[in-house]
């Protein structure tokens, strides 16, 4: 932690914050204060610098167009490249994860270069655009509980060498590859298709943001049981469809 408060950057909530995604940031800040943490959150507009100094950096969803844009002005940036490259941690949802990658196709229909933060490749699905819930393993080095989730997304992303898959999915689309991956992470940069918002619906994810951040090994507990009922129906739920 660079300093005494624990510093949460949430990226572009003008651009990227689909499907409540905001949450993450809710999650983060309230599984970091039931720890005793004090927090300062920055809320970085796209017309915002982004500090480098942040711990952990959140970017959520888009639409295609705020996709580009948001790339465009990271790109342009610099911050959150710089930021990663310190050893921040870095968690991204669907366009947000797509823009970590190498590149996507943005709304015009060309190759948009990312941030090659993740060594990931996103293109355009020919089929139907993936939306729905989903249950995935978590990788299990990462020791977290299954993930639950909500997709929608019409990218489809290829896991390069230097990616391993966050999640294998038991139901719906993930990288949409049909590989059966969801996802992709690559040390303290991680990347999700799942929106819900994800880390509400699994926050022992945002547990193992504050974790890396910290560099412990475990959180003093903290009541999860409506969490862990919220899994079980999701799951329940999902497998019933
Ligand atoms: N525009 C991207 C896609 O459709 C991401 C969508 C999203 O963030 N939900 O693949």
């Amino acid at each position: 932690m660079s300093t005494s408060q624990l510093r949460v950057i949430w990226v572009y909530p003008d651009l990227l914050s689909t499907y409540g995604d905001q949450g993450n940031v809710l999650v983060v800040e309230r599984r970091a204060r039931q720890r005793g943490l004090a927090v300062e959150r920055h809320d970085v507009r796209s017309d915002q610098p982004v500090p480098t100094s942040g711990d952990i950096y959140l970017i959520g969803g888009g639409e295609d167009r705020p996709q580009r844009l948001a790339a465009e002005r990271l790109r342009r940036d610099g911050g959150l490249a710089r930021a990663a490259d310190n050893g921040a941690i870095l968690f991204s949802v669907c366009a947000g994860y797509q823009i970590l990658g190498h590149e996507f196709i943005n709304d015009l229909g060309r190759r948009e270069p990312g941030l090659g933060l993740l060594d990931v490749v996103s293109v355009r699905g020919t089929g139907e655009r993936c939306v729905g819930d989903v249950l995935a393993d978590i990788d299990g080095s990462l020791r977290l509980p299954p993930l639950t989730g909500f997709e929608n997304h019409q990218g489809i992303t290829q896991l390069g060498q230097g990616a391993r898959p966050f999640a294998r999915v038991r139901l719906g689309n993930g990288n949409g590859t049909g590989d059966g991956t969801e996802g992709a992470w690559s040390g303290t940069v991680f990347g999700t298709y799942m929106h819900g918002p994800v880390l509400a619906r699994n926050p022992q994810i945002a547990d193992l943001l504050l974790r890396l951040t910290l560099d412990v090994e475990a959180l003093p507990p903290v009541d999860d049981r409506w969490y862990d009922a919220l899994r079980a129906e999701r799951m329940a739920a999902a497998q019933a469809a």
